[in-house]
């Protein structure tokens, strides 16, 4: 691949001035939010949960357009007590539609997932019962028959928000389900738990890397100014990542990354060759789940 980066114009890159809730040496004095909420701009915002509350502590995104949200995943949790993800979006929601007078009353909630795995479906039944909702199953056949990729995995679907379309694509070898959304609007390609500064565990070796071959190319056509996964498993040390179960990272590393990371992991894929294997980089390690 080239280096040559996207001549499409685009959105601009706009910083993250946000310092991320990170856990605590005790967990029981844990003063954080169950869910903290950043503004990236006056339409997008980026959840994280709490890591007293569970170790993942994922990141979750709603991207408002003007028929309807967006939420990518629900967190760990499914205690609305421990972790009440209904009520801290639908106070989002109600403040987006305050500065947005036009927005109707019947202003939709569109839940979606990046793929289907516990920590990211947990607060799926909070919105079981909540009006003008879309609550689409993270499970393969749910919801790419939901997105129209289940006859074409090599297309890229679109959900429409109204003025903002997402862009979806296969992205499987994580989880069978896994999916990698493009927000237009702003740039951002949200990588799930295939691309981040973590461990990249690795269900299917071989469709694991044609999705990061497929994320690569999409890339090289798209003006992609953040990338963003869910997780933070990385020190700001290169090769050294926090260990499983950890609930306190004061040093983790930002959680946008760039199209060069993708890169990397492309390389690492490659380099590591054919089979699976455990292999460690400086921004994250690839981890076979059968190694
Ligand atoms: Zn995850």
């Amino acid at each position: 691949m080239s280096d040559e980066t996207p001549t499409v114009a685009g959105p601009a890159a706009r910083s993250l001035d946000v310092r991320w809730i990170h856990g605590s040496k005790s967990s029981k004095h844990n003063t954080d939010p169950e869910l903290q909420v950043y503004w990236y701009d006056d339409d997008m915002v980026i959840l994280r949960q709490n890591k007293a509350v569970d170790y993942e502590a994922p990141f979750m995104f709603l991207l408002f357009g003007r028929e309807r949200v967006a939420l990518l995943d629900t967190g760990a949790t499914a205690s609305e007590h421990n972790l009440p993800i209904r009520a801290v979006v639908d106070e989002l929601v109600e403040s987006w539609r305050h500065r947005h007078t036009q927005a109707s009353d019947a202003y939709e909630l569109l839940v979606l997932h990046t793929h289907s795995h516990a920590d990211h479906v947990a607060g799926d039944d909070q919105f079981v019962d909540r009006p003008n909702t879309t609550l689409v199953a993270a499970d393969k056949s749910n919801a790419w028959n939901f997105y129209g990729l289940s006859s074409d995995s090599d297309a890229t679907a679109t959900v429409d928000l109204g003025g903002r379309a997402l862009e979806v694509l296969a992205t499987p070898g994580h989880d069978d389900a896994a999916v990698t959304f493009y927000d237009a609007r702003t740039g951002i390609l949200f990588t799930g738990d295939t691309v981040y500064r973590g461990r990249l565990y690795i269900v299917d070796w071989r469709a694991f890397t044609r999705s990061v071959d497929r994320m690569v190319d999409f890339c090289q056509s798209h003006p992609v100014v953040h990338v963003m996964g869910c997780h933070i498993e990385m020190t700001t040390v290169p090769g050294v990542d926090y260990p499983r179960l950890t609930t306190y990272q004061p040093d983790e590393p930002p959680l946008e990354m760039t199209v060069e990371h993708i890169r990397a992991v492309q390389t690492a894929l490659r380099d590591a060759g054919p089979d699976p294997v455990k292999y460690v980089c400086d921004d994250f390690i690839l981890w076979p789940m059968d190694a």
